[in-house]
């Protein structure tokens, strides 16, 4: 079952016109949300950072922040899994015609899609994964959680055609963010990634692992970080709502550290675990 403009539907039954501006332009913005055990995880976050991407698109956010937790908690109730992920986006909606500037009048086209949350498989967080990197040929607003996605097409699909499961990417020397996710190094003890700006999307699951390097005494600095600091890392990893902490073994064909997963990767995803079983989970948050 999802939600669609004010129903709840089963996904056969869901139809978005050919014109809505999402499908022709992929005019609006969309969140993804981790919800274990029915609880979804960060959700003010969540509803954050939409709205902060709503108002970067200049698009009025629909719903107040009660009426979207009311929904997505409403939402999570009708599927039959309990762990789950809660993709939903907002699009400037359907004027009927293909005009570029924005329509008057128009309603925005809500959707809010759950499926079954899938996370690393056991073999992927003991062996780590491969990874390559590309120029960020991106624009200059990847703060905003836009549905204009090709760039993450096109860059997962060179990462795959490579066997590998993500792309990092740099501009001018130095590291912005995966295609869909965040990126960590460490080097001699210390983890370091970059602070957030327009370059790249302000990650609830950035903002955890850094919050538990804090915690528990682990020196992390959030600072600009060098292409070259990358390629010379002992350890790298990428973090996101479905990603986790996922820890990256091989950079462009060359073995990163010892080419097997880190303490501090081990350290940091087992501080993650810790806090999905006890607080995730629970609800706590
Ligand atoms: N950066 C990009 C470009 C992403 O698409 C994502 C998530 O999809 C992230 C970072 C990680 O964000 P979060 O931790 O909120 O999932």
């Amino acid at each position: 079952m999802l939600y669609l403009n004010g129903r709840f539907c089963r996904a056969e039954d869901a139809m978005i016109s050919a014109l809505d501006r999402g499908c022709l332009f992929g005019d609006g913005v969309y969140e993804v949300i981790p919800v274990y055990s029915r609880n979804p995880f960060r959700l003010d976050e969540h509803l954050a950072r939409l709205d902060a991407s709503l108002a970067a698109i200049s698009l009025p956010n629909p719903h107040t922040p009660l009426q979207w937790a009311e929904l997505v908690r409403e939402v999570i109730r009708l599927q039959a899994y309990d762990d789950q992920s809660v993709y939903l986006h907002v699009t400037r909606g359907n004027a009927g015609e293909r005009d570029f500037p924005f329509p008057a009048g128009v309603a925005p086209t809500v959707l809010i899609n759950p499926s079954p949350l899938v996370t690393p498989s056991p073999e992927a967080k003991a062996k780590g994964v491969r990874a390559i990197s590309h120029a960020d040929f991106r624009w200059l607003r990847c703060d905003i959680k836009s549905l204009n996605l090709l760039p993450t097409v096109l860059l997962r699909e060179a990462a795959k055609q490579q066997g590998c499961a993500e792309c990092l990417m740099f501009r001018d020397g130095m590291l912005t963010e995966g295609a869909a996710s965040n990126v960590f190094v460490v080097k001699q003890g210390v983890i370091a990634c970059p602070p957030k700006n327009h370059l790249i999307l302000p990650g609830i699951t950035y903002d955890l692992v850094i919050e538990l390097a804090r915690q528990h005494g682990v020196p992390m600095e959030v600072r600009p970080v060098t292409e070259a600091e990358v390629r010379n890392a002992d350890e790298l990893w990428m973090t996101s709502s479905t990603r986790e902490v996922l820890a990256i073994v091989e950079l462009d064909g060359q073995a990163v550290g010892d080419g097997c997963v880190g303490p501090m990767a081990r350290q940091l995803d087992q501080y993650y675990q810790d806090f999905k079983r006890t607080v995730m989970r629970a609800g706590k948050e």
